[in-house]
């Protein structure tokens, strides 16, 4: 009974698997938030390129599209509870899903702050950059919180006065931040927090208005999330990666900048101490420093960033190591389609 059982539960698997993989498969998430990131899984189907040559570019609903995205491979994860390593192997050995699961594919894409609301479409391109697979999926309305900021004469200054030094570091960051280098693949898990607090002291796309200490006003949105917290608190890697900048800059004090994939960077700011270099390599929960208030902040805190293809989205949407779809998680997936 038990046999037979389990002979007509690899039917099952082999047989929805088999219309599931013969032809490209894209697995949308339904709906992406203004402003929040997302993992978009991909299953190429048979005789699948390297992840990198593969590429996905969103189409909003006013016809604007995004820079495209690369693929990366996903990550075999953790074996569920009580199974074993090769689970996956004695599960699915002889089924297509196997194969075609293993060569899965995963996109990390973001939707901008002022995105419109509405339906748009996500586009595979195959290496050849002809069009593989499509899907349709929602945006959806996120609020923005406002916040005034007032700074003093000293911080004014750090903000508005021209400085050669300032303007070449602007140049710089802004290249590396999109720099896309189909090479860099280094994410293995989900993300994590970059320091142990809940206590949020400005959210990520806040609406900001800087009241100068001369009176003038200048607006501008919050690209990160602010953690308050004391000086000196630990710093680490919100996930795997590799430093790709560890520098004292002018406005943002004491910044490292971790390299996750092609164009996906997190950032890390006014650091009291750097523990890293450009080219090392962390692992998500790597202490990386300590929280300062270097450049220009009000007080102690942690700015923490997340760009992808130079556009900036909320970092918290990323973490929990569950986020992150692997071949153990897409697989049940597939079989609910
Ligand atoms: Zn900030």
């Amino acid at each position: 009974m038990k046999a037979l059982k389990l002979l007509l539960l690899s039917l099952f698997i082999g047989a929805s698997t088999v219309v599931a993989m013969a032809q490209p498969t894209l697995l949308p998430p339904d709906a992406i938030r203004r402003g929040e990131p997302a993992f978009v899984v991909f299953l190429p189907g048979h005789g699948g390129q390297p992840a990198a040559g593969y590429t996905l570019t969103i189409r909003y609903a006013d016809g604007r599209e995004s820079l495209p995205y690369r693929g990366f491979k996903a990550p075999p994860g953790l074996p569920a509870a009580g199974q074993r390593a090769g689970g996956l192997d004695t599960a699915y050995a002889g089924t297509s899903a196997s194969g075609a699961v293993r060569s899965a594919i995963l996109f990390l894409v973001s939707v901008p702050t002022d995105a419109v609301p509405g339906d748009a479409a996500m586009v595979v391109f195959d290496p050849d950059g002809i069009a593989a697979v499509g899907a349709r999926f929602a945006i959806v309305d996120r609020a923005f919180l406002h916040e005034d900021l007032r700074l003093d004469t000293a911080l004014t200054s750090l903000r508005i006065d021209a400085d050669p030094l300032k303007t070449e570091q602007a140049i710089r960051y802004q290249a590396l931040l999109s720099t896309v280098d189909p090479a860099a693949a280094f994410l293995g898990g989900g993300f994590v927090k970059p320091v142990a607090t809940e206590r949020i002291t400005s959210f990520f796309g806040m609406r900001r208005r800087y009241i100068y200490a001369d009176g003038g006003i200048d607006s501008s949105t919050h690209s990160g999330v602010d953690y308050g917290c004391p000086r000196g608190t630990p710093v680490v890697a919100a996930g795997s990666g590799r430093v790709a900048m560890a520098e004292a800059r002018i406005v943002t004090g004491n910044t490292v900048v971790i390299e996750h994939l092609p164009g996906a960077y997190t950032i890390y700011m006014h650091l009291d101490s750097m523990a890293v270099a450009a080219g090392d390599m962390v692992e998500a929960g790597t202490r990386i420093g300590a929280v300062g208030m270097t450049g220009l902040a009000t007080g102690p805190h942690l700015h923490w960033e997340f760009r992808v293809m130079g556009a900036a989205c909320d970092p918290e949407a990323l973490v929990g190591l569950d986020k992150m779809p692997t071949i153990r998680t897409i697989l049940p997936a597939i079989e609910g389609r």
